[in-house]
């Protein structure tokens, strides 16, 4: 193809790239690696997503009230590594990249959770309202029994696992 029939075929075609940020939203793929979002509500409080980031990303912290889970979207490298490892899932990789930022908005770039204390069911100690891990258990528990899991401690959690003649 010449140069001019190629010209002439740009011109009839248009533009190949998008007029971000002032057409109509793109296309994502749902494949595509984006914003990390956290579910306090699932997560076990295992760190492990902590642990494995390579990027330092995530941070637990005890706190008075529970604990934070902190994801600095500006440190993550969107590596995947904390979701595919994650056991229930808590934490996961959306396909949202919107996440053009002025540098004074930069310490508000995060995801924020909070795992909240419990007070145990049993022993009325304290303990951190996350989710039983109750994967290798055998038999396994019914939800029932979940749910009075989940009211304990972690000490008062193993009693009620052996009460109950199930395998940790
Ligand atoms: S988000 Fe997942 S990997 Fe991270 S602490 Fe919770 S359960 Fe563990
Ligand atoms: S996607 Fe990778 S870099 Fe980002 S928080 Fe998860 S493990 Fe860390």
């Amino acid at each position: 193809m010449n140069f001019l029939s190629l010209f002439a075929r740009n011109l009839r075609r248009g533009p190949y790239t998008e007029p971000f940020p002032f057409g109509p939203p793109s296309p994502t793929p749902k494949r595509l690696r984006g914003r990390i979002a956290f579910d306090a509500a699932t997560c076990e409080g295992c760190l492990l997503c902590e642990k494995l980031c390579p990027s330092g990303a995530i941070k637990f912290t005890r706190t008075p009230e529970g604990m934070t889970f902190d994801c600095w979207h500006p440190t993550c490298v969107f590596c995947g590594t904390c979701e595919f490892y994650c056991p229930t899932k808590a934490i996961h990789q959306t396909n949202d990249w919107h996440l053009a930022h002025f540098q004074s908005e930069k310490f508000g770039m995060t995801e924020h959770g909070l795992i909240p204390n419990l007070v145990c069911a049993d022993c009325g100690g304290k303990g951190l309202n996350t989710v039983p891990n109750t994967a290798k258990v055998r038999p396994p528990l019914s939800a029932e029994e979940v749910v009075q899991l989940r009211a304990r401690c972690p000490k008062c959690r193993n009693k009620f696992l052996k009460s109950r003649g199930k395998k940790p």
